[in-house]
Formats: structure tokens, C-alpha cells, sequence
């Protein structure tokens, strides 16, 4: 086994007793780095002296202090939207061109007092608007496991270097799938918290309403112990939950017996084979683990993507009108300021991002705001219903997390609305503010596929536990080996 096998937890572990120093694992971690990304290009930026000094830093405290670090010389890697105060923070925009942000996202300010390091920051859909990680000025992300195929998005970036081992761990953020989606294309374990149980304080915000910051990592216990490290209230994010924080490491090892699980026959409407097959086998999984499995309906779950796609855009539009050359980064050559304004969002902004601020304004414009937003907002309440129903039966929710495996680069460049519908089975757990978590399946032909499961409200404990349980008997891939291709053609 190499170095960058080991997971968070392994990871930390050795560290804190002074088996591993953190500038081996971080020099390790760095080094497959620099073979993988030629193929993989998962980082818009690799920190390795800040990365370096940090490992220093933690090999000479001393060994109580060593011993307190949860996450101890674990190397990570941070989605492009969070702050980070080294380097640029760009959320894969060129209108981000050259800024520097003054703090550091709370998320990653909390793994890092916990012993984690940053190792790099990356790639994105730009501003997170997107599923397949080519909507970036930095180049699109490959799929570690078949090159010619996207990793999922917008954290595409986090999952593919998770999965090519070149970070033991990532930080994704998740409006509509953007962590569960990839991390099911990579073969990798992605969690989207409750709504509020991290804080967005340092998010670069895109629809305030639903976004969240949730972990990547190879392991449900990883997952878990990440998101022990950052969850809690934060004084700076209004909307972060002042709910105490559970054990969820303990959690872990809970038996499963006797849990009820449901699985929501909408969403196994028009999917592949390969998802179904790999659903029906976390089915028979929990059925041995001695869950009782259910049909459960969520009858409005068809009108998710259309309510999402009216409120993302709603929330985006209003979000990105700061972004105007004045105080953050790109500013356009111009002789007077509104030939300024318009010039800067014009060359900053890519396609995709302008097609949402085109919807998003629209649909809240005089006249048309009832007939879109506010109805949007309805549909979003039925949703909720639902959810609170099946809830009401069952304990958990056993649904696929995307309607088929990764799909080939360039496929769903020409046709957003095909690009929109790779969301149906994400969005309505962000609109109803559910926590949820994809975990690796199946592998069908050289592909990973993902099932997704779904927790009522701060029920990220009884998630994990039963994650944990289906991790222990599902099929585990072995890691896709990365063909190594020398750095470089990244364009900006
Ligand atoms: N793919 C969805 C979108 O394009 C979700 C993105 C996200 O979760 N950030 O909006």
C-alpha cells in the first residue's frame, strides 16, 4: 500500500503518534499530484510551498498538541468557491482574474486549526453553475477513471483527485448535487449536510437558499470525520444552525437492524440498467444487514428540476451583481463606469453563467414574478411535503444518485436543458434542505455508479451509520490507475 492510499482517518492517526510525519504524506500527496494531473487536471491551483510550511508547522508541535489534531497532517483540497488567504480564489470565473481573498472560508479555517493541509484549490463549474466541471475558464476536469468521460460537477475537481489519490480528502459545495453527482461519477463518498449544519461564511455564493459545503473523501468515516471538524453554529453565517453537534464518528458503528428504509419509486423512473442494478443490489445489502425495505412515493419529485432551474437562477442573478469590476478582481478597459460594468461582466462571465443571470432575472422581473418565482416556491413546499411523508414511514431514503454513469466529454456542451436533467435526482434534497450522501455501488463497465441516500432534517448521524453499514458489504472498486501525462495545455 503507498502513502496515498491511506485515508483522513489513517492518516491522522499516524500523524498524531508520530508514525507519519505530515511532510512525508504531504510530499507523497503532492507527488501524485504532479503525475496525475496532466491527465487529470483536478487543481486550478496546487499550493505546495504554503502546503509544505503547514506539514512543517505541524511535525515540530509538540506531542500533546500533535495528539488534540483531529484531522492531523491530512492533506486537502478545497473547491475553487471557498476562501482560502494564500493565493487567488477564482470559482473557475475569469472575472475573478487576480483576487486575493482576505480571509479564509470558516469551513477551511476549522479543518485547518484541526492539523488538516491545504494542498490546492479546485476545479469548478464556474460560480458552481453546472454538472460536468467544462463550464471552467481553467479547461474542464477529467474523470480519473476514464479520461474521455467528465467527473460530475461542479466539484468535479474534489472528486477526481480523491479518486486519482492526488488529495487524501476535499471540500465540494453542493446547491443542487454539486457533491453527490461527482463523487458518484468518481466512485467516491460525497455528503451534503442539512442546510445550515456548516457554515457558508467564505462560500462564494451562488443560491444562498440551497447552497452547502459538505466533504469528498474516499470513506464514510471520513466523511464523518470532516464533518464533525466543521459543523457547528458560526457567529459570521446567519443561517448556520445553532443545533449541538453530534458524535458522528459513534455514530458510525450503530446497528442497522430494524431501520426502515424507502425506496422512492419516482426516482427510478428512466434509468439506466446499470443504476437500477446497482440500487437493487444496496436493496438486497440492507435487507441482509436486517433493514426493512419499502416503496415509498414522492409524487412531485418530476417538478424538482424545474423549480430548482426557475429559484437557482432567481438567487444567482441577484448574487453575482456584485461582481462588476469595481471590487473584486477583473475590471475591463472602458472610457466611462457603466461602459465599465458592462464590458467587465461581458468578457469575466462564461456562457453558462450569463444564461443563468439571463433566467434568473427574467423569471424575477414585474410581471413574471408570480408566474415563475413564486410559483417555483410553491412547487418547492409540495416537495417538501413530500419528503416529510415518507418520513413519516421510513427512516431513510435509497434512491439512485444520477440517472447513469458518467457521460463523455463534450456530450451535453450543445444542449443545457440535457445538462439540467443529469440534476433530477439531487435538486429536490436542496430545495427541501435535506442532509444526503452518495456512496459508491457498483462498477459497470469501468464506470462507478452511486446510490444516494436521504436523512429527515440533522439526521446525519442515522445516515452515516447506515452509509457505514452498506460501505462494509457493497463491492469496493479498486482505484483507477491514472495514466501519468506530463502537465500543461491548461488553458486560462
Ligand atoms: N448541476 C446543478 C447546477 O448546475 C447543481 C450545481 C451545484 O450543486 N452547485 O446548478
Amino acid at each position: 500500500m503507498s502513502l496515498v492510499d491511506l485515508t483522513a482517518a489513517q492518516v491522522a492517526q499516524a500523524v498524531r503518534t508520530g508514525d507519519l510525519k505530515a511532510g512525508e504524506i504531504v510530499d507523497a500527496v503532492l507527488a501524485q499530484a504532479r503525475a496525475t494531473e496532466g491527465t487529470v487536471h483536478g487543481y486550478i491551483s496546487l499550493l505546495e510551498d504554503y502546503a509544505r510550511r503547514q506539514a512543517e508547522r505541524i511535525d515540530r508541535a509538540d506531542a500533546d498538541t500533535r495528539a488534540g489534531w483531529a484531522l492531523a497532517g491530512v492533506p486537502i483540497a478545497v473547491k475553487d468557491n471557498l476562501t482560502l488567504a494564500v493565493g487567488e480564489t477564482t470559482a473557475g470565473s475569469r472575472i475573478l482574474r487576480g483576487f486575493r481573498a482576505p480571509y479564509t472560508a470558516t469551513a477551511v479555517a476549522r479543518l485547518e486549526a484541526a492539523g488538516a493541509v491545504v494542498i490546492g484549490k479546485t476545479n469548478l463549474d464556474e460560480f458552481a453553475m453546472g454538472s460536468s466541471t467544462e463550464h471552467s475558464a481553467f479547461g474542464p476536469t477529467k474523470n480519473p477513471w476514464d479520461p474521455d468521460r467528465v467527473p460530475g460537477g461542479s466539484s468535479g475537481g474534489s472528486a477526481a483527485v480523491v479518486a486519482a489519490r492526488s488529495a487524501t480528502a476535499a471540500l465540494g459545495s453542493d446547491t443542487g448535487g454539486s457533491i453527490r453527482q461527482p463523487a458518484a461519477f468518481c466512485g467516491v463518498v460525497g455528503l451534503k449536510p442539512t442546510y445550515g449544519r456548516v457554515s457558508r461564511y467564505g462560500l462564494l455564493a451562488f443560491a444562498s437558499s440551497l447552497d452547502q459545503v459538505g466533504p469528498i473523501a474516499r470513506t464514510v468515516e471520513d466523511v464523518a470525520l470532516l464533518l464533525q471538524v466543521m459543523a457547528g453554529l458560526d457567529p459570521r453565517d446567519a443561517t448556520s444552525l445553532d443545533a449541538p453537534v453530534p458524535d458522528y464518528r459513534s455514530a458510525l458503528g450503530r446497528d442497522i437492524r430494524g431501520i426502515r428504509v424507502g425506496l422512492a419509486a419516482e426516482y427510478m423512473d428512466g434509468v439506466r440498467a446499470e443504476v437500477r442494478a446497482a440500487v437493487e443490489g444496496a436493496v438486497r445489502a440492507f435487507e441482509d444487514l436486517g433493514a426493512q425495505v419499502e416503496t415509498v412515493s414522492l409524487p412531485h419529485t418530476r417538478y424538482g428540476i424545474s423549480a430548482y432551474y426557475v429559484i437557482a437562477p432567481a438567487e444567482a442573478s441577484s448574487n453575482l451583481a456584485r461582481y462588476d469590476g469595481v471590487r473584486f478582481g477583473y475590471r475591463a478597459e472602458a472610457d466611462d463606469l457603466y461602459s465599465m460594468y458592462t464590458r467587465t461582466r461581458g468578457e469575466g462571465f462564461g456562457a453558462e453563467v450569463k444564461r443563468r443571470i439571463l433566467l434568473g432575472t427574467y423569471a424575477l422581473s414585474a410581471g413574471y414574478y408570480d408566474a415563475f418565482y413564486l410559483k417555483a416556491q410553491k412547487v418547492r413546499t409540495l416537495l417538501l411535503q413530500d419528503f416529510r411523508r415518507a418520513f413519516e414511514r421510513v427512516d431513510l431514503l435509497l434512491t439512485p444518485t444520477t440517472p447513469e454513469p458518467a457521460f463523455r466529454l463534450g456530450e451535453r456542451l450543445e444542449d443545457p436543458w440535457q445538462m439540467y436533467l443529469s440534476d433530477v435526482m439531487t435538486v429536490g434534497v436542496n430545495l427541501a434542505g435535506l442532509p444526503a450522501l452518495s456512496l459508491p455501488a457498483a462498477m459497470a463497465g469501468g464506470l462507478p455508479v452511486g446510490v444516494q441516500l436521504i436523512a429527515p432534517w440533522l439526521g446525519e448521524e442515522r445516515l452515516l451509520a447506515a452509509a457505514r453499514a452498506l460501505e462494509t458489504v457493497l463491492p469496493r472498486p479498486a482505484w483507477p490507475v491514472v495514466a501519468a501525462k506530463p502537465e500543461g495545455g491548461r488553458g486560462a
